[in-house]
């Protein structure tokens, strides 16, 4: 119900789950004016961006480093405008080292342009033209993102700030919206650089959640190029709870609402328009109905629909359920010595161990490592955090889950210790995450992570919207344009803001 102050009436919004994405919505909201009531079902905020302490260590859960936080970047706008500081943070660089199978040397992801032009011409000679593709769509993506098209459009305001965002300059990424890497590799005749095409898949997939051969290549193009100069790549000092802290700290400073261990049993919907939430508290076992004038549901596509329960759009259902499979994580979290980590480790590396089947289930890994006097490990000790994308299914299969968790340590362990020091001696503290764990930490279906797969089919201009089927029901996250990560969910957050305030 809308509440007033000073004689105004301030629209009630309630922001279901309080991800990254659902507290840059209600921290913006708060500082608009808005009277804002987020519910988050965690102890502690932050969902796949949030942190955990075990013996003096600070583990991030699931996101370890950050793009955005440059001068332009959205994290650095949304902080900007919320009147808040940015996070210390530490440019990564190189952005990641890149190990391939029986390779001792990586492929080194530079933050300087030219110092990664001259890595990839010696990595991968005769591609320089593909690459060149890239940085072209690039350029043009990123200056038309800036602008802050709304994508997919449903709705004349959206189409108009679509429309107002491109540029003649824009029109050069029109004849590859249906590209895939793949087809620009088979266009520069690459498909047969088998060192390229891994490099490709393992980046790809981190971002994109599939490999070369299906992500879309506008999608690719950012993907590939946020981590070097202007842009970057940002490891947070202290771990990434700082990010949703800050968040946390404007939204309460102008005046809005979080509870935590609150959980939204279902959204409640009236002649097709969103009018407000069941929610429990996990504490006391209460449940209540609370009435609202806009809905944020800061959760995954699939989520939303259960939540939507018989209400949900028959055609928004169908497309959910004709998903293909999304992916899940298995995350080893160590605490170690520092007799564990190598000399000059760079703070992020990938490997690939096994070259056949697909990638992921522990055969490639993506590792976070701390830096001494970050904040994670106290003086002679780090962490280290290695993940993997999993099928989720088999975790939630049968009796078996015990030993499959075990499988999956002992395999990563095995794993690590060709390029980690890891004995008994130097390793203090071993945990993992599955997709259970991240089913019970963030409610995530099924504990899918990462968003909708960056494929043709569900990128950009053919995603799901912010602005759902339903009046007043918008949806934030990484199953929403530009996609997952932090600054993803961020641009997300800001489009819905915008769409709600212009709805007035
Ligand atoms: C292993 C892993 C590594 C990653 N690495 C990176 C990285 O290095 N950099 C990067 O930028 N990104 C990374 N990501 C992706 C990034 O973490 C996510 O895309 C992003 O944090 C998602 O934010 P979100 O706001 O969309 O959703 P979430 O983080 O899922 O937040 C949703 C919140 O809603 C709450 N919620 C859900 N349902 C309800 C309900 N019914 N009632 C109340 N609350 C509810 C959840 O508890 C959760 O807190 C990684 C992800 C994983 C899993």
């Amino acid at each position: 119900m809308p509440s007033s102050e000073n004689g105004k009436t301030q629209p009630r919004v309630i922001v279901i789950g309080a991800g990254i994405g659902g507290l840059t919505a209600a921290a913006l909201l708060a500082h608009r004016g808005y009277n804002v009531l987020v519910l988050e079902q965690a102890l502690i905020p932050g969902g796949c961006a949030s942190t955990f302490q075990r013996k003096g260590f600070t583990f991030d859960v699931g996101a370890t480093q950050v793009a955005g936080l440059e001068p332009g970047g959205i994290h650095h706008r949304i902080f900007t405008e919320l009147g808040i500081e940015l996070p210390t943070a530490t440019p990564c660089d190189p952005a990641c080292s890149v190990f391939l199978p029986g390779e001792n040397y990586p492929i080194n992801v530079w933050r300087d342009p030219e110092k990664w032009r001259a890595e990839r011409e010696r990595q991968f000679p005769g591609s320089e033209m593909f690459w060149d593709l890239l940085g072209i769509l690039f350029q043009a993506s990123w200056d038309f993102q800036a602008r802050d098209p709304v994508l997919p459009p449903r709705h004349p305001w959206d189409l108009w700030q679509l429309i107002r965002a491109l540029r003649p300059k824009t029109m050069v990424t029109v004849p590859y919206t249906l590209f895939t890497v793949g087809d620009a590799l088979r266009a520069y005749k690459l498909d047969g650089d088998y060192r390229l095409r891994l490099f490709l898949d393992l980046q790809l997939k981190l971002y994109s959640q599939v490999d070369a051969e299906e992500t879309a290549l506008l999608y690719a193009a950012t993907a590939l190029a946020v981590s070097q100069e202007p842009q970057g790549l940002f490891h947070l000092h202290g771990s990434m709870q700082v990010l949703c802290d800050r968040l946390v700290e404007s939204l309460q400073r102008d005046g809005g609402q979080l509870l935590t261990r609150h959980t939204v049993e279902s959204i409640h919907v009236e002649k097709n328009r969103a009018c407000g939430v069941t929610i429990r508290n996990q504490k006391t076992g209460e449940v209540w109905q609370e009435s609202a004038d806009h809905i944020i549901a800061n959760v995954t596509v699939q989520n939303l629909v259960q939540l939507l329960g018989d209400q949900a759009p028959r055609g928004y259902k169908h497309r959910v359920a004709k998903l293909p499979p999304a992916s899940g994580a298995f995350v080893i979290y160590l605490g170690v010595t520092a007799a564990a980590i190598p000399p000059n480790c760079p703070p992020h590396l990938q490997f690939l161990y096994d070259m056949n089947g697909p990638i992921g289930e522990n055969n490639s890994l993506f590792v976070s490592v701390s830096r001494p006097g970050d904040g994670r490990a106290p003086t002679g000790y780090a962490t280290i955090i290695a993940s993997s994308f999993v099928d989720p299914q088999p975790w939630w299969d049968g009796d078996n889950y015990p030993a499959l968790k075990q499988k999956f340590t002992d395999e990563a362990i095995s794993h690590l210790s060709k390029f980690f020091h890891l004995t008994p001696e130097t390793i203090v503290h071993v945990e993992a995450a599955t997709p259970r764990t991240f089913y019970r930490y963030t409610a995530r279906e099924r504990g899918i992570v990462g968003g909708i797969g960056q494929r043709i089919s569900t990128f950009g201009p053919f995603g799901f919207a912010n602005r759902t089927p339903i009046d007043k029901l918008w949806l934030v996250g990484d199953s929403t344009h530009p996609g997952e990560g932090t600054a993803g969910v961020s641009y997300s957050a800001l489009t819905v803001v915008r769409q709600i305030q212009a709805s007035k």
